[in-house]
């Protein structure tokens, strides 16, 4: 096991920081063995890259629905709907993916040395 800096976002979501110390076992050989334990947490004050945009993505779709709202109470906006539904769909996908990608980045402790 060798220590890392965590940094730890608002959202919670949190990712590896800087390398600080080797554990005994690793101390003599100098290399790090690529299990990550927490030496020291940070806590900064904004959401991760992932959550924010995420967010960004879920405001669009809230103006996307607002429209759809407006142009269903006009009446004879069809086309416009369905355009501003597969928007919606494909923001939905992008933040289904976004979220993948938050999950895998959080949840590796020990893991491999993928991250930097
Ligand atoms: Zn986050």
């Amino acid at each position: 096991m060798c220590f890392y800096e965590q940094i730890v976002n608002t959202c919670g979501d949190w990712k590896w920081g800087n390398f600080k110390a080797h554990c005994s076992k690793e101390y003599r050989t100098g290399e790090t063995c690529g299990m990550k334990m927490v030496f020291e947490s940070y806590h900064v004050q904004e959401h991760c890259k992932y959550c924010v945009k995420i967010q960004t993505k879920y405001g669009r779709i809230a103006k996307e629905e607002d429209r759809i709202k407006r142009w269903r109470a006009e009446g004879n906006r069809r086309a416009s709907i369905d355009a501003s539904q597969n928007a919606i769909a494909e923001l939905e996908r992008e933040i289904w993916e976004l979220n993948s990608k938050r999950s895998s980045q959080t949840h590796n402790i020990g893991g491999s040395r993928r991250e930097r």
